[in-house]
């Protein structure tokens, strides 16, 4: 990130009398909003007024549902149609922000906060770290930057975002310089194992059931291409119907599936409407999923990613066992 994108992002938000919205991808998980509220929370401290939202379906899983700082959002449909100043949070490119997706051109100036590879720079000024763990490590530069003094909303809010985006400070992308942020959001008295808990450990039995379905399905595929074994599953809207549980209790899933040692590959394709599917891909290292998802329309990173499938599950597993076969890098190790 340039000294001058920087100075200039400082400047645009601290302006007078300017509308600034904040918006993060659709369907947000726990660094898009994190991200998001706690630069709203940085700004207000700063005395500077913000509307943050996402897109519709404007409801949040229930591991975020107690996040700092949501009494700062506002429904889509309240935003202001032309601000003057546009800041998009953990969103890596224009159409991951749904119904919010026409403020990019209708903003007079675009502020990208970022920190995937895969990100287009559609801002009038990009803040985008793809060495960045997540987009939370961004925004902590930035609310420094601002001169904004760390308090423990937003640091859960931070917390939040890193713990997310590095599967509790497993990923590859976890550094010193990634405990050494966490070491100064605990020490504003957050509590990481009541966070944990919250985030990862509190569901409703049935869920349990669902999940023995999604995992009782996989299938692995052991020579999908070039040596690479892919385990996949798949969860249809009739599976949430059965259960009366939305999609967000089967978001973990995916990254169970790693697990096994027999496939280079993971992957779930989770129903949104009949003929649609968002799948979610990750990778045990030698595969690129990130590169992969970007040949299906999606995006992500190298090890989590993931892009929207159309048509019958066989057609959607087929496209991307011929991606794979297709990719430039050959599979190694
Ligand atoms: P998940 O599998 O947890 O839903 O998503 C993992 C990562 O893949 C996300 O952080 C996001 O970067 C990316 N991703 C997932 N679905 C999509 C999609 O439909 N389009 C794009 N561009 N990226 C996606
Ligand atoms: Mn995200
Ligand atoms: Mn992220």
């Amino acid at each position: 990130i340039s000294e001058d994108a920087w100075a200039q992002a400082l400047t645009l938000l601290r302006g007078a009398d300017r509308s600034i919205v904040l918006a993060c991808h659709l369907n947000p998980d726990g660094d898009a909003l994190g991200s998001m509220l706690a630069t709203a929370l940085g700004l207000r401290q700063l005395g500077i007024r913000v509307q943050a939202s996402f897109s519709n379906p404007f409801r949040l899983p229930q591991a975020l549902a107690q996040l700092a700082g949501l009494e700062l959002l506002v429904r889509p449909e309240e935003v202001v149609t032309s601000p003057d100043v546009l800041v998009t949070f953990d969103t890596g490119s224009v159409d991951r922000l749904g119904d919010l997706a026409p403020l990019v051109a209708a903003a007079a100036q675009v502020i990208v906060v970022d920190h995937h590879v895969t990100n287009s720079g559609f801002g009038t000024f990009n803040l985008i770290d793809p060495q960045a763990a997540a987009t939370a490590v961004v925004v902590e530069e930035l609310l420094t930057r601002l001169g904004v003094r760390l308090d423990a909303a937003i640091a859960e809010c931070l917390y939040v975002g890193l713990s997310t985006d590095t599967a509790s400070f497993r990923g590859a992308a976890t550094s010193p310089s990634t405990h050494e942020l966490a070491a100064r959001l605990l020490a504003t008295g957050i509590r990481p194992d009541e966070i944990s808990r919250r985030l990862y450990d509190a569901r409703p039995m049935r869920s349990l059931h669902l999940l023995a379905d999604v995992l009782g399905r996989v299938v692995l595929e052991p020579d999908v291409a070039d040596g690479a074994g892919l385990s996949w599953s798949y969860v249809t809207q009739d599976d949430l119907e059965r259960y009366g549980l939305g999609m967000e209790w089967v978001e973990g899933v995916v990254d169970m599936i790693r697990g096994a040692e027999e496939s280079t590959l993971a992957m779930v394709a989770k129903q949104t409407v009949p003929g649609e599917w968002s799948v979610s891909l990750r990778s045990r290292g030698s595969v690129d999923v990130g590169a992969l998802s970007v040949r299906l329309g999606g995006g992500g990173h190298r090890f989590a990613a993931g892009f929207t499938g159309r048509g019958p599950l066989e057609d959607v597993v087929a496209s991307v066992r011929a991606a794979l076969n297709d990719l430039p890098v050959a599979v190694t190790s």
